[in-house]
């Protein structure tokens, strides 16, 4: 008797608690329940435990984000447990894991949103619960930050990156006369994007045509296109300009190092850098293999986007964020620009000053 009463209040508790999940959507219920009862209790941190902080990356297999992950991982020593998790470049999935990371009871979200445009979606999922969430890399639209006062950004400032690769092309033209190639005054370039919409690949873009325009060069934009961040996809793109441009390209735009190093690549085999056949290439991050390339000589300069401190930063915010207390500079070590972005300060590397990046 006492059995069978027992079972019925277990078969109304499990009812309940699927019931209580609906709203979460697809197929968490039940293990989001468990999931949740249990991490509840642990990450309160009530037996002095760390808490928990959910961690969405938008894909695993970008190089940048992998310096930014291990990074945040460093930090979480003795001040959180971050569950990291990889979002494979979809949305979708994204949304999923954030709904698992909420139904767990993790204090705190750390999100590099894989359409940065969706960041809406992911607030008002936190604010549902009262979970704090600190953004980073793909900066949200200024009307989502201000859409709640528990919203936070990690990032640096897209333009200014852009703005010190055009320096770098600027100082490569002003000390060698012979990067006019053709004679004709103008810079002859080709532009390998990011990503479209991410803000890094949009800014970059404009900022470094820019800033090569505004030290007087007159530049003609003989081809651009998107190879997505990516290496392979860089070094095809280049390939694809070099047939149809050939040696009118005068410098080689790229808004990060894994497609400058795809287009060294092409130009490897389009016999560039032996002999006197140079040609000047930019690249953004200074990621160890791009670091290689400026000792190699092969690449002409990069801009360091430190995802040491990004990587910090975020889960500096995170943990005090999860702890229940606000981020200020005495709590996580950094500036807050209006009480929510930490902006990390980009630098020009070349050859001369690699140690700066390392
Ligand atoms: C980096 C890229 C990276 C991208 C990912 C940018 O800030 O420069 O290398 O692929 O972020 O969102
Ligand atoms: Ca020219």
């Amino acid at each position: 008797m006492t059995a069978v009463l027992l079972a019925s209040v277990l078969a109304v508790g499990a009812l309940a608690g699927c019931g209580g999940n609906n709203n979460e959507g697809t197929n968490t219920g039940n293990t989001g329940t468990n999931a949740g009862t249990n991490a509840g209790t642990n990450a309160g941190g009530d037996n002095g435990e760390l808490p928990k902080v959910g961690v969405a990356i938008y894909k695993f297999d970008d190089t940048f984000m992998t310096g930014v992950r291990n990074s945040l991982k460093d930090a979480a020593a003795g001040k959180a447990e971050v569950d990291i998790v990889d979002s494979q470049n979809s949305q979708p999935t994204q949304n999923d894991k954030v709904d698992l990371f909420l139904n767990k009871g993790y204090k705190a979200l750390a999100i590099n949103a894989v359409d940065r445009t969706a960041a809406g979606v992911l607030i008002d999922k936190a604010k549902a619960k009262d979970v704090p969430i600190v953004f980073l890399n793909r900066e949200p639209m200024a009307d989502d930050m201000n859409k709640w006062d528990k919203v936070y950004y990690v990032g640096a400032k897209a333009e200014e990156s852009g703005t010190i690769s055009g320096q770098l092309v600027v100082d490569y033209w002003k000390a060698n006369p012979k990067a006019d190639k053709n004679g004709d005054g103008k810079l002859q370039y080709v532009m390998l994007k990011g990503e479209p919409g991410h803000q890094d690949a949009e800014l970059r873009t404009k900022f470094s045509v820019k800033a090569v325009e505004d030290a007087g060069i007159p530049v003609e934009k003989l081809a651009e296109d998107t190879a997505m961040w990516d290496r392979v996809k860089g070094q095809e793109k280049m390939a694809a300009f070099l047939a149809s441009h050939g040696d009118k390209i005068e410098a080689v735009f790229a808004n990060n190092d894994d497609m400058a190093l795809g287009a060294v690549e092409a130009l490897k085999a389009a016999g560039y850098f032996t002999g006197d056949k140079f040609m000047p290439v930019v690249g953004v991050d200074a990621t160890a293999p791009a670091i290689q390339a400026l000792q190699d000589g092969t690449l002409l300069g990069t801009v360091l986007n430190d995802a040491k401190n990004q990587g910090k930063a975020t889960l500096e915010l995170a943990a005090v964020l999860a702890k229940g207390e606000t981020p200020t500079k005495e709590n996580t070590g950094y500036d807050l620009t209006d009480g929510k972005y930490v902006w990390i300060a980009y630098k020009k590397i070349t050859k001369d000053n690699i140690a700066d990046a390392q």
